[in-house]
């Protein structure tokens, strides 16, 4: 049946999270099987730089289409990808389609940036890195094209190979951000270890900050922190034109969310940033 043919894999757990787990490492056999089918795909949301009021890069964010389960987001299989080792296979896997499609973008000229979302748990692997490295030289894509999007939610596991990485990667010109910040709990730890071109501040600070003293502080002294150190900010999440015209006040680079663009298939991408080559009003 479908379950043989898939190649699920059982195991035994007395636990009460039984269900779960078994849920999870089914998930994780068909992973592999999903790989090998195409079943992954990706969807980018823009971002958009309030100075030109441009389209200037569009994040990559991974989709499993399951043929029982519907379109499953990263909540549902990233973090146990990470934990069984399957996360490296999955990453290449993004950025090989990502390259892919930026090389069609580039045949329509559009030269955006993409970011792909790098989990903390690879910034040290100097397996991943070799071969990221490799497939993006064999892309001809432009490294500076790149943008790696390092999240605090997996520690960094070796923070002396991690820095190596980081180095090795902004030599080549690739671009390190730094995600969701603000919620770990080493956010100024990392900015004084690693030196990084972006620091994207989490959607929970930036949703109300056109309406929330306390939202607003820690945005314009994020911001103002990060300019003086030469790294560009991004507010995440943004909803609502006062959120958007608010962080324009408060001199926030880049923004990305739901009032920009939802995330978008490869050529519902082109379209947008075709639409709004010159520069981007927003429908309201
Ligand atoms: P993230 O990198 O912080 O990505 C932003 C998430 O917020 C995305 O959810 C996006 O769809 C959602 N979002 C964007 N704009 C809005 C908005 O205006 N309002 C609200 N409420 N949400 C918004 P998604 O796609 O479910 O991704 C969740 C997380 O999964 C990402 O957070 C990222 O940490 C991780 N992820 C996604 N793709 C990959 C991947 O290829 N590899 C790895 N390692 N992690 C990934
Ligand atoms: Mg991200
Ligand atoms: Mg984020
Ligand atoms: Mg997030």
């Amino acid at each position: 049946g479908y379950a043989a043919q898939r190649g699920l894999k059982w195991h035994l757990n007395d636990g009460e999270n039984r269900d779960a787990d078994e849920r999870e490492l089914t998930l994780l056999g068909e992973l592999d099987v999903a790989l090998a089918q195409e079943e992954i795909f990706v969807v980018y949301q823009p971002k958009l730089a309030l100075e030109s009021d441009t389209i200037v890069s569009a994040e990559a964010l991974v989709r499993w289409n399951h043929p029982t389960r519907g379109i499953l987001s990263p909540g549902m299989f990233v973090e146990a990808a990470e934990n069984n080792g399957r996360i490296i296979e999955l990453t290449l896997y993004v950025l090989n389609v990502v390259l892919r499609d930026l090389v069609v973008l580039a045949n329509s000229a559009i030269h955006i940036s993409a970011a792909v979302n790098i989990s903390a748990k690879l910034l040290g692997d100097s397996d991943f890195l070799g071969r990221a490295l490799t497939m993006i030289e064999a892309s001809g894509v432009p490294p500076s094209q790149l943008i790696f999007e390092i999240t605090e939610s997996a520690a960094i596991l070796a923070p002396a190979d991690a820095l190596t990485s980081i180095a090795r990667l902004r030599d080549k010109g690739v671009a390190i951000s730094l995600d969701d910040y603000g919620t770990g709990q080493s956010s100024l730890a990392y900015l004084k270890k690693f030196q990084v071109d972006e620091l994207k501040i989490d959607a929970s600070f930036v949703r109300n900050v056109h309406c929330d003293g306390k939202d607003r502080i820690l945005v314009r002294s994020t911001i103002e922190l990060a300019h003086e150190m030469g790294i560009k900010v991004v507010g995440e999440g943004v909803e609502d034109i006062d959120c958007l015209e608010m962080l324009r006040t408060l001199k926030c680079d880049i923004v990305q969310g739901y009032l920009i663009s939802q995330p978008l298939i490869a050529h519902r991408l082109r379209d947008f940033v075709l639409e709004h080559q010159d520069t981007y009003k927003i429908a309201v």
